[in-house]
């Protein structure tokens, strides 16, 4: 399964990610950065929030990543 990692650092909360894949990323209302969603949620620390996802899912989240403008999510 393909691993969606969003580094949290160097995210600025833009909403590109969970608009173009909302199956994949969500807001965290408490830091109102991206995350992966639950479903898919391996891991989620302050630096980054780690997934891995069915492969369906893998082009809408490697657009997002193409979208990305600050370029914080990486397709494993
Ligand atoms: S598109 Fe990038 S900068 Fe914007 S919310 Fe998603 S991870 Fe953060």
């Amino acid at each position: 399964m393909p691993r969606v990692r969003v580094n949290k650092e160097t995210c600025i909360g833009c909403g590109v990610c969970w608009s173009l894949a909302p199956d994949v990323f969500e807001e965290d209302p408490a830091t109102r950065k991206s995350r992966i969603k639950e479903s898919y949620r391996k891991s989620d620390s302050e630096s980054e929030s780690v997934g891995e996802i069915p492969e369906e899912l893998k082009e809408p989240a490697q657009n997002a990543a193409n979208a990305c403008p600050t370029g914080s999510i990486t397709i494993e």
